[in-house]
C-alpha cells in the first residue's frame, strides 16, 4: 500500500536535508511502527507523506497503491484516503469541532463517490465514535482543539480518524500527553480500525504504546534513514538497550 523509495527531503526555507534516503514498505492490513530518537525525522516523514509544503522532496518517491503521490497536494492525498494524526494538533478558532467533522466527513464521502450524510445520521455516527473514545459531546461544540488538553487533542485526532475511515493512517506520537487510561482508550480506537484493506503507521518514541497497539513490523528511523527493521521484539530490545547500539550502523 505504501512504498517509500530512497526518499530525500529538505526544509524548503533553508534547504536543510532532514530525510536522507528513507526506504520503507507497508502492506495493506499491516500495522507498522516507526521508532527513533528525538530529531531523527519521524515527524518530517509524516509531514512529507501528508504533503506539507514546508518540505521539498529532492530525490526518491512515495508510492501509494503503486502510484506516486508526490505531485498531489494535501487535499488530494486526504481524498485518496491518507490521514495524518498530528503530534501537535492545530487549534482552529472559530470552527466548532462538530462543524469541522461534518464538513470533513462529507468531503471524504464525496471523494469516494458516496452521498452526503443527513444530519441525524451524521450526529449518530459522531456520538457513537465520541462515546467509544470516552469524549464528552459538549466538547464537540467547542472550536477544534482550542483549549483542549494534550490528551483531549489526541482523542480528537483519533475521533477524526474513526469517522473519516482512511485507508492509510499515520499517527505521530499519539501516546504523548496521554495518561494510561486515555492511552488504552486511544489504543482500542486504533485497534478497532485494523482491517485487511487498511494500513496503520504508528510513530512513537516509546515502546509503551506498542504494548497496546501490537505492530507487525518495527522500523527505526535514525538521522533521516531507516537504520534497522524487525518485528515487535525489536521495540522491546530498544526499550532495554536504547538507540545507542544503532549509531555505528547508521552514521
Ligand atoms: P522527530 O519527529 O523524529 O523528533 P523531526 O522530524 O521533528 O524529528 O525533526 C528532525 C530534525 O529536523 C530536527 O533536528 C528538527 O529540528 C529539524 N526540523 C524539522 N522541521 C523543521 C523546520 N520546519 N524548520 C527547522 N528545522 C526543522
Ligand atoms: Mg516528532
Amino acid at each position: 500500500m505504501l512504498e517509500i523509495k530512497n526518499l530525500h527531503a529538505r526544509i524548503a526555507e533553508d534547504g536543510t536535508e532532514i530525510l536522507r534516503g528513507v526506504n520503507l514498505t507497508v502492506k495493506a492490513g499491516e500495522v507498522a511502527a516507526i521508532m527513533g530518537p528525538n530529531g531523527s525525522g519521524k515527524s518530517t516523514l509524516s509531514y512529507v507523506l501528508a504533503g506539507r509544503e514546508d518540505y521539498e522532496v529532492t530525490e526518491g518517491d512515495i508510492l501509494y497503491n503503486g502510484e506516486s503521490i508526490l505531485e498531489m497536494d494535501p487535499a488530494e492525498r486526504a481524498a485518496a484516503g491518507i490521514f495524518l494524526a498530528f503530534q501537535y494538533p492545530m487549534e482552529i478558532p472559530g470552527v466548532a469541532t462538530m462543524e469541522f467533522l461534518k464538513v470533513a466527513m462529507n468531503a471524504q464521502r464525496k471523494a469516494r463517490g458516496e452521498e452526503e450524510l443527513k444530519i441525524p445520521e451524521l450526529m449518530k455516527r459522531v456520538r457513537a465514535a465520541a462515546e467509544s473514545l470516552s469524549m464528552d459531546m459538549a466538547m464537540l461544540k467547542r472550536p477544534l482543539n482550542v483549549g483542549f488538553s494534550g490528551g483531549e487533542k489526541k482523542r480528537a485526532e483519533i475521533l477524526q480518524m474513526k469517522l473519516l475511515e482512511p485507508k492509510l493512517c499515520i499517527l505521530d506520537e499519539t501516546d504523548s500527553g496521554l495518561d494510561i487510561d486515555a492511552l488504552k482508550i486511544v489504543a482500542d480506537g486504533v485497534n478497532a480500525l485494523r482491517s485487511p484493506d487498511r494500513a496503520i503507521v504508528v510513530i512513537t518514541h516509546y515502546q509503551r504504546l506498542l504494548d497496546y497497539i501490537v505492530p507487525d513490523t518495527v522500523h527505526v528511523l535514525y538521522r533521516g534513514r531507516v537504520a534497522t527493521s524487525g518485528d515487535k521484539e525489536l521495540a522491546v530490545e530498544l526499550e532495554k538497550n536504547g538507540y545507542a547500539g544503532l549509531v555505528g550502523e547508521a552514521a
